[in-house]
């Protein structure tokens, strides 16, 4: 979600004609540090990189914009901690940078807009979107599960989904412009429920089938979903959509229903279970992804040993895993029970060395298998390779011409890493997902 802020936001100061982005901040005149809250170490890397960016400047009258969750939970805080920032704006507000940074230039000071606005920011952005060939569109904003370790409901706000329509037109533009995959978001995506113009209700499913018709769309993927909103419709859609690619990101945050429940998850590990089956039975390759929290206050040996055996039964294809950092304001940071940071990286350490050990084991599984890519650039690790990511998510890497950027070619998987694939090419046209 940040990611496409980021991307709007930019969008949104090189439609002014002013403002043009640049490639490195040593040629920038403004510097917006767009930020995430959710943990604690993404706020203090805010700071440290802040004062590392200012010195780097070495003196130039640079001007430093903070946006995002931390600006949003921080509001004027920021400016203590860090004088020379000149603005802070919230997540909800970023439409408003080009009437803010003119008052900046016509002389105020310190300028703090973490108000909630009554107008839709998405109505004042522009309509002009430059994807490349996988571009996100923001279908649905904030949260109302209030998990008890998380601070989202209270940066992002409560749930909210954007009108069908808006979208639609949002994916098609994208779509003119090139753009072959499309990445829906929501804090809570799979909760999405609006109107399109005829005041037809629609749900994320209804949603899904929506953007698959439009021209040019081939792959259609949606993060993050909750167990909580997870319904047969959506499971559904996996096997009836061609579009809409084999790869599902559900998190858990643990594998034991006392550990859930103090999270105040309102599920338990049974209802996830059930989904798991539903949509393996759906879609049998389908890739899952999850989120794990660790040393949550309570979690004992025998929870955490339970989150273990759930992961050797589930068998993820690819997994975020953090050890648990109380984030001041939620429930969980008055709890007791705090786990001891030696036992969270210990714990850390056992989770993700079964998760790796499964998403290695997945990716070993993919070889001789032929599977349509769409090609996103150049490989970073191998020089003169290309690299893209398959249906499930899986980064594959493979010697081909940069021509094909943009395209979704066929290629056979022919190596199993423990981040990614190798391949090589079979063809450079592709329908779509129906390689075998
Ligand atoms: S559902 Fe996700 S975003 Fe909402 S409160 Fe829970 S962890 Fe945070």
């Amino acid at each position: 979600m940040n990611t496409y802020d980021s991307v709007r936001m930019a969008e949104l100061l090189n439609g002014t004609g002013i403002y043009e982005s640049v490639d490195d901040p040593a040629h920038a005149d403004l510097i917006i540090f767009n930020t995430c809250h959710i943990r604690e170490k993404a706020e203090d890397k805010l700071f440290s990189e802040l004062g590392r960016m200012r010195k780097s400047l070495k003196g130039r009258d640079v001007r430093f914009a903070v946006g995002g969750c931390v600006a949003q939970a921080e509001g004027y805080q920021i400016f203590r901690r860090a004088p020379f920032v000149d603005l802070v704006f919230g997540p909800q507000n970023y439409h408003r940078l080009p009437r803010l940074l003119q008052r900046l230039e016509a002389g105020e000071s310190r300028i703090c807009d973490d108000a909630e606005h009554a107008e839709s920011k998405f109505e004042a952005l522009p309509d002009t979107r430059t994807g490349g060939p996988i571009a996100s569109v923001a279908v649905q904003e904030g949260c109302d599960k209030f998990c008890a370790f998380c601070v989202v409901p209270f940066t992002r706000g409560r749930e909210w989904s954007r009108p069908v329509d808006e979208i639609l037109a949002e994916v098609t533009e994208l779509a003119r412009g090139g753009t072959r995959e499309i990445h829906l978001l929501g804090q809570n995506v799979n909760a999405y429920k609006a109107m399109d113009g005829d005041g037809v209700d629609h749900d994320l499913a209804l949603l899904i089938r929506q953007v698959a018709l439009i021209d040019g769309i081939d792959r259609i993927r949606f993060v993050t979903s909750h167990p909580v909103d997870m319904n047969e419709d959506l499971v559904e859609v996996f096997g009836d959509v061609p579009e809409l690619c084999a790869y599902l990101h559900l998190p858990i945050q643990s594998g034991s229903n006392r550990v859930l429940d103090g999270m105040e998850r309102g599920h338990d590990v049974d209802a996830y279970r059930h989904w798991v089956k539903r949509l393996r039975e759906t879609s049998p390759d389908i890739a899952l992804a999850s989120d794990f929290i660790v040393g949550f206050p309570g979690e004992d040996e025998a929870a955490f040993e339970e989150t273990l055996a759930f992961v050797e039964e589930i068998g993820f294809d690819h997994a975020y895993s953090f050890k648990y950092s109380s984030r001041p304001g939620t429930p969980a940071a008055e709890m007791e029970h705090a786990v001891e940071e030696s036992v969270k990286t210990e714990r850390l350490a056992r989770l993700q060395a079964v998760l790796n050990r499964h998403q290695e084991m997945k990716n070993k599984a993919q070889v001789g298998k032929i599977e349509s890519v769409l090609v996103e650039g150049v490989s970073r690790r191998h020089s003169g390779e290309i690299m893209g990511r398959t249906s499930g998510m899986r980064t594959v890497n493979f010697a081909g011409s940069e021509s094909l950027i943009g395209k979704i070619v066929s290629v056979q998987l022919t190596e199993g890493r423990a981040n990614s694939l190798r391949g090589c090419l079979i063809d450079e046209e592709c329908d779509r997902l129906d390689a075998e």
